[in-house]
């Protein structure tokens, strides 16, 4: 059985390494929720093999298999932007699933045409402390190689440097935060409106590791920008930033429900693959082991990340929940 979603024996078994390593306290700053049937059809295996409402609830429940419930305070939620769904829609749900869940905070999708008085309207709920741009809105059939002018409106700089707000940033472009273009628009705008926090997903989107390692150091001098874990599942990236960031800018993030996915993400070549249902037979392959999931594959990287650096109990309770809480207002 090698399905997503599901959480096996071996599963329970590496849940168990990470007792004496988790904080009793662990905030989420990078979780989706979503609806099923607000997602265009067809939808990806990962939606039509689990739950149908994917809401707060389902979250603490999954992941607390993962990492025991009693830890779980609260998340950044924001939706899972697919291509063709309907911004205004995804936005209004996740503002009722905030409402029945007052420890945690959203970020709300933010589109190039989307209106200013719309967006304000948006902020007006105490809960959302910021914006979820991501490139599949951007113009053009392949936006996995879009610019960040082209995704993420100049209006969403302006407001959240108003409003000292987050701006969550899922970088793309073949090389990630090695290309110079993604490098020389993000410091343009870290300049230009220094009120704004950016929260760099996915360890500078460095789900091929070098690409973050070799670069990070760019964002060291940047105090307003952080970096979270979610859905890394090699510790190198995670070394680089602890090591030219400090452990006060890293956040664990799940990546909920990705971290409900059979397999790992990882390096290859000048790029990276994700081992999961899709791209690997588990079944064919010579049985030298079993895939787990991936919450679990980047809780390994991160605790070989925070071991590497020597972070103490205290540095870990900052990356769990501390700076979370600090840049997310709580
Ligand atoms: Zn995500």
């Amino acid at each position: 059985m090698h399905r997503n979603w599901t959480f096996t024996d071996l599963d329970a078994k590496i849940a168990a390494e990470f007792g004496d390593f988790l904080p009793a306290t662990l905030f989420d700053s990078h979780a989706h929720l979503y609806r099923v049937r607000d997602m265009p059809e067809p939808v990806g295996a990962l939606q039509s093999e689990g739950p149908a409402n994917v809401t707060p609830r389902i979250w603490r429940s999954r992941l607390g298999r993962q990492l025991g419930p009693e830890r779980l305070a609260g998340a950044l939620f924001m939706p899972f932007p697919v291509p063709g769904a309907d911004p205004a829609l995804l936005n209004r749900r996740l503002l009722e699933d905030l409402d029945r869940e007052p420890g945690s905070r959203g970020a709300v999708i933010i589109t190039p045409n989307c209106r200013r008085e719309d967006v304000e309207a948006l902020l007006a709920h105490p809960q959302v402390i910021g914006f979820k741009p991501y490139h599949c809105f951007a113009p053009g059939s392949d936006t996995s190689q879009a610019s960040l002018r082209e995704f993420v409106p100049e209006l969403a700089w302006e407001l959240a440097h108003e409003r000292g707000l987050v701006i969550v940033l899922h970088i793309v472009r073949h090389a990630a935060w090695a290309d110079p273009d993604n490098q020389r628009t993000l410091l343009d705008w870290c300049e230009r409106f220094p009120g704004a926090r950016v929260q760099m997903a996915h360890a500078a989107r460095g789900f091929h590791a070098p690409n973050t390692v070799r670069h990070v150091r760019l964002l060291a001098s940047l105090e307003n920008v952080w970096f979270d874990t979610s859905g890394i599942c090699e510790a190198p990236a995670l070394v680089a930033i602890l090591r030219e960031c400090g452990h006060r800018r890293l956040l664990w993030g799940s990546d909920f429900p990705v971290s409900e996915i059979r397999g790992r993400c990882v390096t290859v070549g000048d790029g990276f693959v994700w081992l999961d249902g899709d791209s690997v037979k588990w079944d064919e392959l010579p049985a030298l082991g079993q895939p787990t999931l991936v919450g679990l594959e980047s809780m390994r990287a991160l605790r070989e990340a925070c071991e590497t650096v020597g972070l103490s109990r205290a540095q870990l309770r900052y990356v769990f929940a501390g700076n979370a809480r600090r840049l997310f207002g709580l």
